[in-house]
């Protein structure tokens, strides 16, 4: 019996295989054998026909791809990128990839290759939280674990979808509510999540930060501030205090679409609750505003001194399996490597410690950014930027413009790919082994359960043979997994709190190491004055507006079953009845008033283009808001791309459409 791990979300559920079979891990503290339909069909993931098995080269998008050989391949990518300037050479990866794979890329992209330009799709689920983190805490950190919610007495989750997005850790949400946990949550959506809620509080989209100022605001007039906590580790909080009293709550409370009475009762649950967790997700990154919806629920615990104790604090969920494990790595372009930024000091440690001297000072481009930023050459790593960025038809525009695009992925079905010169074949789950971070800390290992596919490579072989390639033999001649991961523990030394080098590789699958624990019990700030930082935010208004051509907004989410676009679970629907990956969520009054019925197909449109979707009619969703899920893999062609200054992370939960009968 083999253990290892779920390579679908961030819960990261273990997993025991068989005699070919796969099962949940039952002595895993986390899911104790439950299993969602995606963690139980990961084996299919592996037999799907759409496996990418075959290297594919052509010289132009008008040619056709052919079969070609590893050697060829790597020969041409590492011509072309030593005859590009380093600053018009692109790395965009994934959080699907393995800690290991991460590393490889970071280090010869930004220690060898001279630009910091590799970033991930992190960016655009994960990227506010990540400065958020930054701003209050002064590191990237989670300070909330999964088992918390056990001692926590009030959860709120804004604009997070745990029933369809995080399954088992959602299953052990209702456990926790059956011995006592109040559950409240926020969203324009009464989701699956809602439904399970003690109160639910259909929150106009784009109004969290007036519903987290409002909290703050009651908390500093009702005295819960939690004064010594205040004194001995936050940040400014005379100067939020002041603002609060100068901000009117009822324009506030307008903002949000909610009665007086809907955030009385919310309030007189709140003040009486001992713990709280406030958990989010994309309703609160995925914004313009991203990173002030972060701050501004963030103060509330500041404020409360509800953190570093059991059952409290603020819980970003990350989406990705990896998600984490690519930002301590160093996976943003915006972070140089463990945590570290682009400081003299941090350059001069990680040059000492990569034996380089082309590390570069300045952050290098997002994955927001690299579409329109001219590059020559681009890699693309198990993710589909044509399909998840906002705004597709610019996408599509931008990218037929760059001369070599390279894809490195495990299935042949991406919407990218046919963008792309070069295909090159990875390894997916299951046939690799490596490691990864989920949403609280937890890293673990996925084991090789199957022989790799003949022409498949693990990333980081693949990027290792680029690197070689280009004459860095003496820096990437790694031969395993385990030596990536023993080198990046060393390299974690470098950092100020990370303490991954007390992991011991080997016994990874059968015992997770939580990394962090120290920084939790020790109550521990990493600003200059080692105190966390309270920020006055407020909200702008700065989403795409709705005008009476596009009346109605159009928020996007995960389904249950599916994995972004469909790659790995859009499965025939003989072995596994998945929820549909097309519908678009409609209030019957919007129904009524264009005479609309279930599954009748209509047109979606906005600004920057149009796409057909299938009617669902349901109160669930608020008058003025639509919903399509991600799933469907046209729905960028609605979204627009403002992004949020300080993470660059898209608005992709605010954009103004209409909705069109079909001949009518
Ligand atoms: Fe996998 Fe997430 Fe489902 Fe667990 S909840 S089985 S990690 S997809």
């Amino acid at each position: 019996m083999i253990k290892s791990v779920c390579g679908y979300c961030g819960v990261g559920c273990g997993l025991e295989f068989e005699e070919d079979k796969l099962r949940g891990d039952v002595v895993y503290p986390i899911n104790e054998g439950k299993v969602c339909s995606k963690g139980v069909s990961e084996l299919l993931s592996i037999q799907t026909p759409t496996r990418l098995l075959r290297p594919h080269i052509r010289e132009s998008l008008h040619d056709e791809l052919k079969i070609t050989s590893w050697d060829n391949a790597i020969d041409v990518i590492a011509k072309k990128i030593k005859t590009t300037n380093s600053d018009k050479i692109g790395f965009y990866l994934s959080g699907q990839l393995l800690t290991e794979d991460y590393y490889i890329a970071n280090k010869l992209v930004k220690g060898f290759l001279g630009t910091n330009n590799v970033d991930t799709n992190s960016r655009t689920c994960m990227s506010s939280a990540v400065v958020a983190h930054k701003k209050a805490f002064g590191i990237d950190f989670v300070p909330v674990r999964m088992e918390d919610i056990f001692k926590a007495n009030l959860l709120i989750l804004a604009g997070a979808n745990t029933a369809e997005a995080h399954v088992v850790f959602h299953n052990n949400i209702k456990k926790a509510k059956k011995k006592g946990l109040k559950i409240i949550v926020l969203d324009p959506r009464l989701t699956d999540t809602a439904k399970i809620a003690d109160l639910y509080l259909p929150l106009k989209v784009g109004s969290d930060i007036d519903f987290f100022n409002l909290v703050s605001k009651r908390i500093i007039e009702e005295n819960l501030v939690d004064e010594k906590f205040i004194e001995e580790n936050v940040n400014n909080y005379e100067l939020l205090r002041n603002k609060f009293k100068r901000v009117p709550a009822t324009k506030m409370l307008k903002r949000t679409g909610l009665s007086k009475e809907q955030f009385e009762e919310f309030w007189e649950i709140y003040k009486d609750s001992e713990n709280i967790i406030s958990a989010w997700t994309m309703g609160l990154n995925q914004s313009v505003q991203g990173v002030d919806k972060n701050l501004a629920l963030i103060n509330t615990h500041l404020l409360s001194g509800k953190i570093y104790k059991e059952g409290n604090g603020p819980f970003s969920l990350t989406g990705q399996p990896n998600a984490m494990g690519g930002r301590e790595v160093g996976g943003l372009s915006t972070m140089l490597a463990v945590h570290m930024g682009f400081e003299k000091e941090s350059i001069k440690k990680v040059s000492q410690f990569w034996d380089t001297n082309k590390i570069d000072n300045k952050p290098g481009l997002t994955a927001t950014q690299m579409l329109s930023a001219k590059l020559d050459v681009l890699v693309i790593c198990h993710t589909d930027p044509v399909y998840h960025l906002p705004n597709r038809n610019k996408v599509e525009r931008l990218i037929k413009k760059i001369p070599t695009v390279i894809e490195i992925n495990a299935y042949d079905n991406s919407e990218t790919s046919n963008f792309a010169h070069i295909k090159l074949p990875a390894a997916p789950w299951g046939e690799k082994e490596g490691t990864q971070t989920n949403l609280d800390r937890t890293i673990t290992k996925q084991e090789k359960l199957t022989r790799t596919s003949i022409d498949c490579k693990p990333d980081w072989e693949i990027f290792q043979l680029i690197a070689q390639k280009l004459g860095f033999k003496d820096a990437f001649n790694f031969e395993s997994s385990k030596e990536i991961f023993q080198e990046y523990q060393e390299m974690t030394k470098l950092s100020s709190h990370m303490d991954m080098h007390k992991a011991n590789y080997d016994d990874l699958s059968n015992e997770p190491f939580v990394w962090g624990k120290d920084i939790v019990s020790k109550k521990e700030f990493f600003t200059k004055n080692k105190k966390a930082n309270l920020h006055f935010v407020q909200n702008k208004l700065m989403s795409e507006k709705t005008s009476l051509k596009y009346p109605l907004i159009l928020v996007t989410g995960r389904t249950r079953d599916q994995w972004h676009s469909g790659t790995k679970t859009n499965l025939p629907k003989t072995l596994l009845k998945f929820k549909d990956l097309d519908f678009c969520e409609i209030n019957p009054t919007n129904a009524k008033k264009l005479a609309l019925e279930n599954d009748e197909i209509i047109k979606v449109i906005s600004i920057r283009g149009e796409i057909k979707s299938k009617v669902l009619i349901t109160e669930n969703i608020r008058e003025d808001t639509i919903f399509i899920p991600v799933s469907n893999r046209d729905v960028n062609y609605l979204t627009n791309d403002l992004l949020d200054k300080d993470s660059l992370q898209p608005d992709y939960n605010h954009s103004a459409v209409r909705i069109e009968k079909i001949n009518s």
